[in-house]
């Protein structure tokens, strides 16, 4: 049977029962009070679907309530369609295909992927390298800051004008982290490592004048001369940044191939969209299903109106 079949991707009420049980596993709560106990799912044929009341503030509620879902129009099957699609497919999908594939206006389809990369979100409350495990540091460029000019006569050379982003990859976990930055100065890549990187972590990177001091801070630091050619070094064999270079070449392929142009205000959102499928992967041993499901769990939380990222 094709995993498309399943009743939640077409039928409304199904659809509803899909994303309560994912995000109510232990029955509804209302998102006005926090009462889980003292509700009751409200009947009749002018009730809409998957509404509840909550007997303790007398008001009504959905699932949708405090989730990407609020306030949209979009039927609930076709969100678990989008959220299925993305999910599963290797590179993300663009808003044109979502908009051709599922019948709906460009611009909702657009509206709809930034929402849900946005549940793609890890809000990154776990620190890389615990247990003395270690962690790859790299940057990278990533299309243009139309917010910048290039500077001097020679235009379009150097990385001035260019969106940057710093990632680590946490090797025993497998897990990746990006984050946009401004500029690679070390007052600006240090505290973010700080602030996600155990102290007790081996810390990977190149040889890169901003990481020199990091011997200081970690377990330990090692690095390769990327500017001799050397990408493993020659005496410590795991001292390399291999692993993230390997990240960032997916990441390259699927914003060249899928997104064309992303402006710098929404390349967070890409980037969350990349470190999920990336800590999703199928050799962690996630698939498409889990991976939808996953995805699923972190719309809550995370409402973004028009207005917000436009
Ligand atoms: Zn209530």
């Amino acid at each position: 049977m094709s995993i498309l079949s399943q009743a939640h991707f077409h039928n409304e009420e199904a659809a509803y029962a899909f994303v309560e049980k994912r995000i109510w596993p232990r029955g509804p709560v209302c998102p006005h009070c926090g009462d889980c106990e003292r509700n009751s799912k409200m009947g009749g044929a002018s009730t809409r679907i998957g509404t509840y009341k909550c007997y303790s503030c007398r008001k009504p509620f959905t699932v949708k309530v405090g989730t990407i879902f609020e306030a949209s129009h979009i039927k609930m099957h076709l969100w678990l369609q989008a959220i299925f699609l993305i999910a599963s497919s290797k590179k993300g999908i663009s808003s044109n295909q979502l908009h051709r594939t599922l019948g709906i206006t460009l611009k909702s389809a657009w509206f709809m992927s930034h929402r849900i990369r946005e549940a793609m979100r890890n809000d990154g409350l776990t620190v890389f390298g615990e247990d003395g495990g270690t962690v790859e540091v790299d940057e990278t460029f990533i299309g243009r800051d139309f917010n910048k000019k290039p500077k001097g006569e020679k235009k379009g050379r150097g990385y001035d004008h260019k969106n940057k982003v710093l990632s680590l990859v946490d090797r025993t976990t497998g897990q990746a982290r990006s984050i946009v930055v401004d500029d690679l100065k070390k007052s600006t890549l240090l505290p973010i490592l700080y602030a996600n990187i155990a102290r007790e972590a081996k810390v990977m990177t190149d040889e890169a004048a901003q990481y020199q001091q990091l011997g200081k801070d970690f377990a330990e630091h090692g690095f390769t001369r990327h500017g001799q050619g050397q990408y493993v070094c020659s005496v410590n064999p795991s001292v390399h940044t291999n692993t993230i270079e390997g990240f960032f070449s997916i990441f390259k392929r699927g914003m060249k191939g899928v997104y064309q142009h992303c402006g710098h205000n929404h390349l967070n959102r890409y980037l969350a969209e990349f470190d999920f499928r990336y800590n999703n992967r199928v050799a962690l041993g996630v698939n498409d299903t889990d991976r939808a499901d996953n995805l699923l769990r972190g719309v809550v939380g995370k409402r973004l109106t028009y207005q917000t990222i436009n």
